[in-house]
Formats: structure tokens, C-alpha cells, sequence
């Protein structure tokens, strides 16, 4: 109503806004995707996999009500970069949220990790990150505003024992300690950037109900069970959103306990 001042909730709104979510077709990315457009906000879905992307942005377009893009993206790829986030400004007008959620995992000792793994890891989850934040943080720096919400892990926190990911460990370290780098140094541009780190969740890369897989960590976790990608996207829509306007340089973690041993 006119005049009054907005309600908590109304700060949780993306209304008018572009988000775009790399990796948004399916696991988390595409729970993300949904619950930003759910929480009002145009959405654009960026992959290798440009089909699946169209599919899924079409899908959740119908779902929603909102514009959904989908697009072929290779966030290791300057140039693509460059071309997904010009694509998105142009297909709905403006760009306000960045959620880095393309990643890459292996599970292999130290011992076994061959170059092209070690290179894979790294190149997706911190150089594919830092080149997305870098060009669309050109875009947000020129208009004076913007947000970005970076997927770290609790496996920048902690090693699990025995799914050895060594180069996947460390990435998620640089992924937090960029996050607050690019925070730090943003702010006074009017540029937020925070971190989620995620348990157990269950998605094409943590099987979590294959058996080989799972007995190896549920005993371990307080709430004895992992999450369901829809548990982690409200911490998203709240980091994205003006909610948290008083949060940047944050690693918010959602894990049902798992760290706290
Ligand atoms: P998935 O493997 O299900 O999805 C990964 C997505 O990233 C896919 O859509 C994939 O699409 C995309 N992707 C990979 N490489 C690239 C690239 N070079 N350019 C663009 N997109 C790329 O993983 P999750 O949904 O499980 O993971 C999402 C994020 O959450 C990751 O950063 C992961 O590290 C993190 N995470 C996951 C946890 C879990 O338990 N599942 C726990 C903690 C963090 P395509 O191959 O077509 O490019």
C-alpha cells in the first residue's frame, strides 16, 4: 500500500530483477533458479549442455510466470562468459544477481590425481567463478549495484574421511577466500558478495543414496540425513536479496550440524 514502509518479507522480494545462475538446469542450480523466480525475479540458466538449459528455462518459465532464458555458457571460457552475461542484460533488460553454481568434483587420493582432474576442479569451481564475477562485475560496478552468491562447500571447511577430493577441497577454500577478497574490495562499489556452503546434498555429484556412498558420512551428521536442494535455496534468495543488505564477505553455512564436530 502507498506510503507504507515494506515488511520483512517485502525485502526478500526480487521483483524487477535479473538473476543469472551458472549451472542452472539441474541439482542445485536449478533449485536456486526456481526459488528466484519464485521470489519474483527474472532468471537466466547458463550451461555447457545449452539444450538442457533451454529445457529447463522453459519448463520453469511455465512453472513461474517469470522470464526464464536458458543458454549455452562454459564458464572456463572468457569469451562465453562474456557472451552469457551481454545475453542476459539483452534479453531482460538488466543484470542485478550472480549465482556461481557451475562446479566440478572428483573423489580420488592425492596420491592418483592425475593433471587433467586437478585442472578441471580448478578450472570450473575458482577460474570459472572468477571470471564470471570479473565480467559481471564490470556490469554491476558500472551501474552501482549488484549482488553475487558464490556455492562454496563445507568441503572448504573441513576433509571428509575417506572421500578423498583434494583438488576439490581446495578449491572450495578459494572459492571462500574470494568471496571475502571480492567483498572487500567491492563494497564501495555497491557490490555484495557472499558465500553458501552446502552439506550433503543429494545431486547428480554427491550420490547420496548409492550405498558406496552413503554410509560413509550419515552416521557422522547430527541430522543423520543430507539435504534436498530446495533446503539450500532460501540462503540464496535471502543473499540475493535486500534482505541481507548488511551481509557481504559472509561463508553462510547449511549443513545440518555437520561441522560442528
Ligand atoms: P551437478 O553436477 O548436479 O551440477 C553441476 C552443474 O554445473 C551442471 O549443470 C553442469 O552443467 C554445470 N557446469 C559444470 N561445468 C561447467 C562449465 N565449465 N561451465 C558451465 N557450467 C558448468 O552438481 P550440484 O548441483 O551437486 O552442485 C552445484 C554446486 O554446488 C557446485 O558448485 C558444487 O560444488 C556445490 N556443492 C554441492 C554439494 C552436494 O552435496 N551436491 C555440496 C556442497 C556444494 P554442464 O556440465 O552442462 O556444463
Amino acid at each position: 500500500m502507498a506510503g507504507m514502509s515494506p515488511t520483512v518479507l517485502d525485502t526478500f522480494s526480487l521483483a524487477g530483477r535479473t538473476a543469472l545462475v551458472t549451472g542452472g538446469y539441474r541439482g542445485l542450480g536449478l533449485a536456486f533458479a526456481r526459488a528466484l523466480a519464485e521470489a519474483g525475479a527474472d532468471v537466466v540458466i547458463g550451461a555447457r549442455d545449452e539444450a538442457a538449459s533451454r529445457d529447463a528455462a522453459a519448463d520453469l518459465a511455465a512453472e513461474t510466470g517469470r522470464t526464464v532464458v536458458g543458454l549455452g555458457l562454459d564458464v572456463t571460457d572468457r569469451d562465453s562468459v562474456t557472451r552469457a552475461v551481454e545475453a542476459a542484460v539483452e534479453a531482460t533488460g538488466r543484470l542485478d544477481v550472480l549465482v556461481n553454481n557451475a562446479g566440478a568434483c572428483v573423489h580420488r587420493p592425492a596420491l592418483e590425481v592425475p593433471d587433467d582432474e586437478w585442472d578441471e576442479v580448478f578450472d570450473t569451481n575458482v577460474r570459472g567463478l572468477w571470471l564470471m564475477s570479473q565480467v559481471a562485475g564490470r556490469h554491476f560496478a558500472d551501474r552501482g549495484s549488484g549482488v553475487i552468491v558464490n556455492i562454496g562447500s563445507i568441503s572448504g571447511l573441513i576433509v571428509n574421511r575417506p572421500q578423498w577430493q583434494p583438488a576439490y577441497n581446495a578449491s572450495k577454500a578459494a572459492v571462500h577466500q574470494l568471496t571475502k577478497s571480492l567483498a572487500a574490495e567491492w563494497a564501495p562499489l555497491g557490490i555484495r558478495v557472499n558465500a553458501v556452503a552446502p552439506g550433503y546434498v543429494r545431486t547428480e555429484m554427491a550420490p547420496v543414496d548409492d550405498p558406496a556412498f552413503k554410509p560413509r558420512w550419515i552416521d557422522d551428521a547430527p541430522m543423520q540425513r543430507y539435504a534436498l536442494p530446495e533446503e539450500i535455496a532460501p540462503t540464496v534468495v535471502y543473499l540475493a536479496s535486500d534482505a541481507s543488505s548488511f551481509m557481504t564477505g559472509s561463508v553462510v553455512v547449511v549443513d545440518g550440524g555437520y561441522t560442528t564436530f
